[in-house]
């Protein structure tokens, strides 16, 4: 039987050009509290989630997507909206 080496798996969003129509993919950008600012937040975290998780030790990534991207077929540039995602099994943010 053969074996296989082994890759990791990293999220990423999937996005389609406005102007060619191609679909794209651009990695999640993994965040960690020190390289957060406490005023400079993304949208979805907000600061009861943070200082929790900070509290927490930071465990886990925080995956937001990136603002701008750029189509590598035609370089057309677009803003981005999403929702962020937390991805951490063990981080439970606090409920309102
Ligand atoms: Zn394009």
């Amino acid at each position: 039987m053969a074996k296989y080496r082994t890759v990791e798996l990293i999220q990423a969003f999937v996005w389609t050009c406005d102007e060619c129509g191609r679909d794209n993919f651009e990695r999640g950008v993994s965040l960690s509290p020190e390289s957060i600012a406490i005023d400079q937040l993304p949208d979805a975290m907000d600061a009861e989630t943070f200082q929790a998780w900070t509290q927490a030790g930071g465990e886990g990534a925080f995956m937001t997507a990136p603002s701008r991207v750029t189509c590598p077929h035609c370089n057309s540039q677009f803003d981005t909206e999403t929702e962020l995602q937390t991805v951490n099994d063990e981080f439970d943010a606090p409920n309102d």
